[in-house]
């Protein structure tokens, strides 16, 4: 918006107008009534006092009118100008004019009474100072200005001019230039204070359009977290289904070939489920949306759970893979446990897909110890294929590989090193690579941890995503009836084929409302709760449930089942009463261990 354009010289914008009104407004009171004393001084200490006393107080008093109307306008201005802008700012040029013209035809008369004496000197200084005044309290209106300021003066220095003797042509002469003084003046203040007007006015217009870009980009955030959401809901439900059975048919008389080519569909659907995780995860650390956890955990047992998933990935390229902890290596530390797992599983999935026939070495070396704190470096080095130096900083760059190729022999979205070096920086810890070609690849992560205070007692639990439950430790859940609530058929005959192995006895309600009902009808030792279902959906149903039992004082195991696996949902399930989490695709093993842990004899059971 081009707002002084040279065909404006008053530099006066019609838009701004209101906003220059209200400032003249605001300045008006804080002169509005100091005439009316100012005369009072001026008569007192002149010869008006004994020579026209009362014309004095008759023109303080007419003052005093004219000031409080002023007053009555600038206290009007927010209802008034508002609706009347014209009326409002005619009145209020007339006060202001009415003053300027009783002030500026007083001194002729002051002259014509009693010559250009004393009185008329004090009379001429107290008109000129208020003159100067005027320049800056009326500066938002140039018109105005000027009029004021040629009204108060004009007059005398005209008069001195026409009936003046030498010395008082004189005088008119150096009133007029004063008052050319005030004008150059005056339009100097008027084209400032429409300056900073603009200027505070293209901010503000700026300030708003940052703000809307701010909200604009805030809501496609929440759009886009929204839509990731949504999207791995509804791609894991069907995934749990395929990979699910995928299993259960692995499990049946196959010929080799048939196994062979349902292991290859559930390769794939791993592959699948693991680029949805990825995408989702790097969605949710870009968001800065994921939580830390604080809990105490065994560093070689995580390190050892790291390499026995390292070798079961490695299965088809003939690589040993080696835990090394260096003595003194820490052994219980407090820190986010999945996060160090997330990262160390994919540097050493990595390096058995890089590396074949050859050897991955996951080696623990302490550092040093400081104020609670142990310092630490997990290595991961590999005999593989290595890295040129001019890929060293790519690979750790979103969607980037070490060379394109890769993609299409092994697979990936480039997400993984991006991803870990993220949560590396998220739990204050630093990833370094050395790498040639040809010579194996060395990925460290550094660490420091605080130390637990005492050895990881026995009755601590680990984080349940760490959980494996060994055989002694089993539960029989013969026997137990469990409510699954799953309104994808697929899903529920898999659910149930998977609980009925384990000897469980499983009542199938297509969705919340259903399950009530049941759940009302007989007693169950534990529901399998899914979220997303039509007529009542997994939260209002177990709220439900859980009414129901404040009559009964018993309480019953729910796990939510669910494709909802973007950060905070878990929380947001037990905040809502329930009492684990698991999310699709289920995996045998993570669901059986759950079922253990909340059956009435497991470690989770409820207290009577
Ligand atoms: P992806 O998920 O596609 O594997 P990553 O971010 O984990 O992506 O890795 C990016 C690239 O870094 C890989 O495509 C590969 O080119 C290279 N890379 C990672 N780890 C190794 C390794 N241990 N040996 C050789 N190259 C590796």
């Amino acid at each position: 918006m081009k707002l002084f354009s040279k065909k404006n010289p008053s530099h006066r914008i019609p838009a701004l107008d209101p906003l220059a009104d209200r400032e003249l407004a605001r300045r008006s009171p804080k002169v509005a009534l100091t005439m009316v004393p100012l005369v009072g001084l001026v008569t007192l200490i002149t010869d008006l006092r004994t020579t026209a006393p009362l014309h004095a107080g008759l023109f303080a008093g007419f003052l005093l009118v004219l000031g409080l109307y002023r007053l009555l306008l600038v206290k009007q201005f927010p209802s008034l100008y508002a609706r009347a802008p014209r009326y409002w700012m005619r009145r209020f040029n007339l006060t202001i004019l009415v003053s300027a013209a009783a002030f500026g035809l007083a001194l002729p008369a002051i002259y014509f009474t009693l010559g250009a004496g004393w009185t008329l000197i004090i009379c001429l200084l107290t008109v000129t100072g208020m003159g100067a005044s005027a320049t800056g309290s009326l500066s938002p209106r140039i018109a105005l200005l000027r009029g004021f300021v040629s009204m108060t003066l004009l007059p005398l220095s005209l008069t001195l001019l026409v009936y003046g003797n030498l010395r008082e042509i004189g005088l008119g002469i150096l009133i007029l230039f004063f008052l050319g003084q005030l004008l150059v003046l005056g339009n100097y203040f008027h084209a400032e204070f429409w300056r900073s007007l603009k200027n505070a006015h293209l901010l503000k217009e700026r300030a708003v359009s940052l703000q809307k870009a701010k909200d604009e980009i805030e809501a496609a955030n929440e759009a886009q977290g929204q839509f990731l959401a949504n999207m791995s809901h509804e791609i894991r439900t069907p995934l749990n289904g395929i990979l699910g059975v995928t299993d259960l048919v692995l499990e049946t008389q196959l010929d080799p070939q048939q196994r062979e080519y349902l292991q290859i569909a559930r390769t794939s659907g791993q592959s699948l489920l693991r680029v949805i995780n990825e995408v989702l995860d790097f969605s949710r650390i870009e968001e800065g949306n994921l939580e830390l956890e604080a809990e105490v955990f065994s560093l070689p047992e995580l390190v050892h759970k790291v390499a026995s998933a390292g070798k079961q990935a490695n299965r088809e390229n003939g690589n040993q893979v080696i835990v090394d902890l260096e003595p003194d290596f820490p052994q219980d530390v407090v820190g986010d446990s999945h996060r160090i797992w997330q990262i160390l599983s994919h540097l050493v999935n990595n390096a058995v897909k890089f590396t074949r026939n050859g050897t991955v070495t996951i080696l623990g070396t302490p550092n040093h110890r400081q104020d609670g704190l142990v310092a630490f470096t997990i290595s991961v080095i590999d005999t593989g294929v290595g890295i040129p130096p001019e890929a060293h900083e790519r690979v750790f760059q979103a969607f980037k590989q070490a060379d394109g190729s890769t993609t299409r022999t092994h697979g990936g979205t480039g997400l993984g090193l991006a991803i870990c070096q993220q949560l590396a920086e998220l739990i204050g810890a630093k990833i370094t690579l050395e790498s040639a070609p040809g010579q194996g690849s060395t990925f460290a992560l550094h660490l420091a941890l605080p130390e637990a205070q005492a050895p990881l007692p026995a009755t601590v639990q680990p984080s349940s995503r760490l959980v494996e439950i060994s055989e002694d430790q089993r539960n029989d859940l013969d026997g137990l009836r469990v409510l699954l609530v799953e309104d994808n058929t697929v899903n529920a005959k898999l659910a149930t084929r998977l609980v009925e192995k384990a000897g469980i006895h499983v009542v199938w309600a297509q969705n919340g409302q259903d399950a009530v009902v049941e759940y009302l009808r007989s007693p169950f030792d534990m529901v399998l709760m899914d979220i997303q279902m039509p007529i009542l959906d997994g939260f209002g149903a177990t709220q439900a449930i859980r009414e129901a039992e404040m009559q009964t004082g018993r309480r019953t195991p729910i796990i939510a089942l669910t494709a909802h696996a973007m950060e905070g949902y878990r929380e947001k399930c037990l905040g809502a009463d329930m009492d684990d989490y698991l999310t699709k695709p289920l995996q045998p093993k993570v669901l059986r261990a759950a079922l253990e842990r909340w059956s009435p004899t497991g470690i989770n059971a409820p207290t009577p």
